[in-house]
């Protein structure tokens, strides 16, 4: 049973209080009726001694009247019975009754030893006078002759009376003692108990996480103990604490700050711990799977089986996992067990690593090679025709053999420029690769005069007019012949793919934090489908026009790589049959981007998605 503090010390105090009590009392009592007896019984053995000496002499039967009417007078006076008894138990005289109403008190027993010569004393209760009384009888010896007895008598209901009076003070004062003794425990209770509670409240504080919170120390040595030992447990408690969700943070930290996608799985297969880029590459929020199975959390058939099999294999597992979705994604699965400080089976980490780009890049340096190839080939094998075609006897029809060598000068002309551009595009990804690219801040006017100068002929072969916009004093940092060649590239093109007597606009925009160049032409314009493809090498949107201009394709290819040499990039917005906007953003803090880092954003009318890697 729980009990208030108070009531487990008050039945304590009462009980020892109740114990102490009676204990006096009996105590008193005792030696108070034990006290009032003896001198009750001195008193009345001095009065019939006095008695006893007053009257030795007349003690006789036929002084009777005399001694009868002496009783009374000294009852009267004293308040004392007065009985003389002679040696045969007869009485004499009596101070209350008469003595022939009397009968022989020879065998009372304070007479009986007052009779064999010394003091008798007895008490007990008196038919005579219906009380309590006590009797002291002295033997009377007259010339050492035992003449009778005298016995003096005193009712004793006094002391019972006195003794009730004591009782009730004492009840009494015991009440007003337990009352004390409640408020005095109350007291006492509280000055524990409150110390107390504020612990319990201190403590439940702590229990709320509030461990930066102290107990006050005030109180007795054990209260001040105890909060002292709560206070240094919150201490200590706080300092784990504090480590637990510095860990976690940091572990967080890491987690999240990975490239590399982390899924921790429990032996159900229960998500315990996903990290923001596994997330992302599985299309998921990290908040919503925790906790949940992966079959019903992540519908990847794929992954489940790599999860599954990583949990079932006691070495490091590998895998290859395809995401199917809009774009395809490819990701290089790499599963270990998991295991607690005993080696007991915890479940699995599953690191995923997004390959797609590799996977993608592969797959365009593959069709480099067999563009490249084909691209050679064709020239080569026109040349080869035509040097059979002149071995086997064209050579002598000089109208033939000189028409011939022109198409074969043209031919090796064009390989001359595939091979070109294709010296140009490595050298750039070398450079940006490095990072080695020197960008000094110039005159943006300047380059762009000069893009225009170059085009020049080009322009004036088909009588298109070039109107450059650009503010005189804007400089920015760049690498001139590398930005020259950009506009170049996109210049050639606005004007080959323009109408006789086009125009064709070059505006340059100084933003906050980049300048944009848009190179706009008013040409055939270039059909939608193309557009996230246009920026690959040998990407063609017209290829019998393009070869019919003599283009390489790898003009928009140069293009991004030096907007990527410049941390920038190169957007396209085309509608066909009314033109082409291809804008190149330079960004004004220079920063070197690697050929990794996307270049390359394509809007047309509807917007259509990225571009592939070239
Ligand atoms: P090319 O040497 O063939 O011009 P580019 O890489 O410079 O190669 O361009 C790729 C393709 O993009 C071209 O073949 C052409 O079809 C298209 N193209 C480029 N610029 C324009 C433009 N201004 N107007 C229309 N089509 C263009």
């Amino acid at each position: 049973m729980r009990l208030r503090f108070v009531w487990q010390i008050l039945p304590a105090f009462f009980f020892l209080i109740l114990l102490t009590l009676l204990l006096l009392t009996w105590l008193f009592a005792r030696n108070l009726s034990t006290f009032y007896l003896e001198e009750t019984a001195a008193g009345l053995e001095a009065r019939a001694r006095l008695v006893a000496f007053q009257i030795a002499d007349s003690f006789a039967l036929d002084h009777s009247d005399r001694l009868d009417e002496l009783s009374i007078r000294l009852s009267r006076e004293t308040g004392t019975r007065f009985t003389f008894v002679l040696p045969s138990g007869a009485v004499l005289a009596d101070s209350l009754e008469s003595p022939e109403h009397m009968e022989n008190h020879a065998l009372r027993p304070e007479v009986a030893i007052a009779l064999t010569g010394t003091i008798g004393q007895a008490t007990r209760y008196s038919n005579t006078v219906h009380k309590n009384m006590m009797y002291v009888a002295i033997p009377v010896q007259n010339q050492d002759q035992l003449v009778g007895v005298v016995r003096a008598a005193l009712p004793v209901t006094t002391i019972d009376q006195t003794l009730g009076i004591v009782y009730r003070q004492i009840i009494v004062s015991g009440m007003v003692v337990m009352l004390i003794a409640t408020l005095i425990g109350i007291y006492i209770s509280r000055r524990i108990s409150r110390p107390l509670e504020e612990m319990r409240r201190g403590a439940e504080r702590f229990a709320r996480g509030e461990l930066t919170e102290r107990l006050r120390i005030k109180g007795s040595i054990e209260i001040t103990a105890l909060a002292t030992a709560m206070n240094t447990t919150a201490y200590e408690l706080d300092q784990r604490m504090r480590t637990v969700v510095r860990q976690h943070n940091e572990q967080e930290a890491v987690l999240a700050s990975m490239v590399e996608g982390v899924l921790a799985v429990d032996t159900s297969e229960r998500i315990i711990r996903i990290n923001r880029a596994a997330a992302t590459l599985l299309g998921v929020s990290p908040e919503e799977v925790k906790g949940r199975s992966i079959q019903e959390a992540i519908r990847k058939a794929d992954l489940q089986r790599f999860v599954r099999r990583a949990l079932s294999t006691r070495d490091p597992v590998e895998g290859d996992i395809v995401l199917h979705g809009n774009e395809d994604l490819y990701l290089q699965a790499h599963g270990s067990l998991l295991r607690g400080e005993s080696g007991q089976e915890l479940g699995a980490l599953i690191v995923l690593n997004d390959v797609t780009r590799l996977r993608r890049l592969e797959n365009v340096r593959r069709d480099f090679v067999a563009n490249v190839s084909h691209e050679l080939k064709t020239p080569i094998t026109a040349i080869k025709g035509f040097v059979e075609t002149l071995q086997e006897g064209a050579i002598a029809d000089p109208d033939s053999a000189s028409q011939f060598l022109e198409i074969m000068m043209r031919q090796a002309d064009r390989l001359n420029d595939i091979i070109d551009d294709l010296l140009i595009l490595a050298r750039i990804e070398q450079d940006s690769d490095q990072q080695e690219l020197p960008l000094t801040t110039m005159s943006l006017t300047t380059v762009i005069n000069t893009a225009v100068q170059a085009c020049a002929n080009l322009a004036a072969e088909k009588q298109v007019h070039i109107e450059p916009i650009c503010p005189s004093d804007l400089r920015i940092p760049i690498n001139a012949p590398l930005l020259e060649q950009a506009m170049i590239n996109l210049l050639t093109n606005a004007i080959k793919y323009s109408p006789q007597q086009g125009k064709v606009l070059i505006e340059a925009i100084h933003g906050d934090h980049k300048t944009t160049i848009n190179v706009r032409d008013w040409g055939c314009g270039i059909d939608k489908v193309h557009l996230p493809r246009l920026f690959e090498r040998f990407y063609r949107a017209d290829k019998a026009r393009s070869r019919k201009l003599g283009g390489t394709g790898l003009g928009l290819a140069i293009v991004k790589h030096i907007a990527q040499a410049h941390g920038g990039e190169v957007s396209v917005t085309s509608t066909p049959g009314e033109g082409s906007t291809f804008s190149l953003q330079i960004p004004l803090k220079a920063q070197h981007h690697n050929s990794s880092s996307p270049a390359t954003t394509v809007q047309a009318s509807p917007k259509t998605p990225p571009d592939q890697e070239d």
